[in-house]
């Protein structure tokens, strides 16, 4: 099923070195509500059925208004994603309740690494800790742990196997990510991903244009296709992404924006799906 993707801040606590805020490179004006981002979800909910949404950014907890557009949104009985990097979730505090799903960043199991990734001073088994606290207690809250492959860097088998195994502990789903870099020796691409989980036991149970369903045994892991890597432009369209200044785009399908401010803030629902209309035009699901 498609989505709405909100990037409800570009701005993050931490400083990764490949990080493309969600393809957002300039610092850009805020200007959406928490109402205007209850409108979007209304519309796309009412109007096409979209039942879940994503809070990204950025580090989407960094937002003033996150825990406003939360309350929002649950109560227009839409599930809600949030993709954080876990730093600000180290006390779980009410604020899960509305939450259906966290997408965590991991990237890897090794504290040194996680150094070199995220350029900032925040220990990883911090991060791991509050993985696994919240797993304890919010034993519903789907979670998904993220790590993005960087060629040379967190490629190792070792610690694949360390975060797959974390990963079934914790009941977590573990995804398998390519790096969407400019500089090519970085890069793993999805396929060359799945071939090393090949080579690890695993095999491949299905697959849709975007990611890779992979099983060994009781352990199930996803390899999934980054929607900013140029390489994918061919792809269907999937979701649609919301850029705290009103403009719209898509995620694969090539790049395409538009600008939606007028018609979310005049609570134009109509011309609001005439815009979403214009990206979605290349299929998908
Ligand atoms: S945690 Fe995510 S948003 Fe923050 S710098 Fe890293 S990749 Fe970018």
């Amino acid at each position: 099923m498609r989505e709405l993707r909100f990037v409800i801040t570009p701005f993050c606590n931490y400083k990764c070195f490949f990080c493309h805020s969600e393809s957002i490179t300039d610092k850009i004006a805020l200007y959406l509500s928490p109402s205007d981002y209850e409108f979007m979800a209304k519309v796309t909910k009412d109007q096409l059925g979209w039942s879940t949404c994503t809070l990204t950014g950025g580090e989407p907890l960094i937002s003033p208004i996150f825990k406003e557009v939360c309350e929002k949104i649950k109560n227009l009985g839409i599930a809600i994603t949030v993709v954080t990097n876990a730093s600000l979730l180290a006390r779980p505090t009410e604020m899960l309740k509305d939450i259906a799903q966290i997408n965590v960043a991991v990237h890897t199991m090794s504290p040194d690494i996680y150094e070199q990734i995220i350029q900032v001073n925040y220990p990883l088994e911090n991060v791991l800790s509050t993985i696994v606290d919240i797993r304890a207690k919010f034993p519903k809250l789907a979670i998904h742990l993220n790590y993005t492959v960087i060629k040379g860097l967190n490629d190792s088998s070792v610690d694949f196997e360390r975060f797959i195994k974390f990963a079934k502990k914790i009941k977590a789903k573990a995804k398998f990510i390519d790096l969407s870099t400019i500089d090519n020796t970085l890069r793993t691409e999805a396929l060359e991903i799945v071939r090393q989980l090949e080579g690890l036991g695993f095999e491949v149970k299905g697959e849709n244009p975007w990611q890779y369903f992979l099983s060994r045994k009781t352990e199930e892991v996803q390899v999934v296709k980054c929607p900013f890597n140029g390489k994918y432009e061919d792809l269907p369209v999937r979701d649609v992404f919301v850029e705290p200044n009103g403009v719209l785009y898509r995620s694969f399908g090539g790049y395409l924006a538009v600008n939606a401010l007028n018609e979310i803030k005049s609570r134009n629902a109509i011309g609001l799906l005439q815009k979403i209309n214009v990206l979605l035009d290349r299929g998908g699901s």
